[in-house]
């Protein structure tokens, strides 16, 4: 009998999981800038090279199949993906189109990085395939794209940071600034564990650098809530 995995891990792919910083050498060569990751406080491209959005998605085009492939994965991804991915499923949801699925694919094999499925949209609006799949959390690394999600379905959802998602969000997306902050088991992480006994209380401990952040008592409270409510509901039916 295959057992349910316990939760439904739902994870963005390029600057997620993939070095946020990918395109900046392609970039950079093609344009004759000289751009570094702490330049791009904006996730649209455009604002730092100084070119249009034609232009831009032109670029991508020709570039992509090649920068996906050769993509350096995030620091620390993997150790974290390969424990998880023992109780958990791996689903990954990203914008990239379908005609890239091969290549999305051969590169997490060659990565040695674990997946369940991975859902190519190919727009920015992920609601739809987070809903079908029912995702209990998720991983991403584009500020509305974390907040629209964390609004629409209450659940937690861990955003990567990184120079262009400095902006505000709500009580339940939690900013890391490293995979290691995600580790299950770890004191300097966090860990989702989930009890049949307790009819599926969610337990979630985040510390940093073995101190609760200070929004680590709001963001429990929010997500024990959250999840309260899912499970109250699912067993009442
Ligand atoms: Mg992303």
């Amino acid at each position: 009998m295959t057992m349910r995995k316990q939760k439904r891990f739902g994870l963005d792919i390029d600057g997620t999981v993939t070095d946020p910083a990918t395109f900046l050498p392609y970039l950079n060569e093609q344009f004759q800038k000289t751009l570094t990751l702490e330049d791009i406080t904006d996730y649209d491209l455009t604002k730092s090279l100084g070119i249009t959005s034609e232009e831009f998605w032109k670029w991508m085009e020709q570039h992509e199949q090649t920068i996906y492939k050769q993509a350096k994965k995030a620091d620390g991804v993997d150790q974290v993906l390969e424990e998880w991915k023992q109780e958990h499923e791996l689903i990954y949801i990203t914008a990239r189109a379908s005609h890239l699925e091969e290549i999305t694919k051969n590169w997490f094999e060659q990565q040695n990085l674990p997946f369940h499925h991975i859902e190519l949209v190919g727009k920015h609006d992920k609601i739809e395939a987070i809903r079908t799949h029912e995702i209990d959390i998720f991983f991403e690394d584009k500020h509305d794209n974390a907040v629209a999600i964390a609004e629409t379905f209450a659940i937690p959802v861990i955003l990567m940071d990184t120079p262009y998602n400095r902006l505000p969000t709500p009580a339940n997306v939690v900013r890391i600034n490293h995979w290691t902050e995600a580790r299950p088991g770890s004191m300097n992480g966090l860990n989702v564990r989930a009890s049949k006994e307790k009819g599926f209380h969610f337990q979630l401990y985040f510390l940093k650098n073995g101190k609760r952040p200070e929004c680590f008592r709001s963001f429990l409270r929010v997500v024990n809530a959250f999840w309260d409510e899912k499970c109250n509901n699912r067993f009442r039916r």
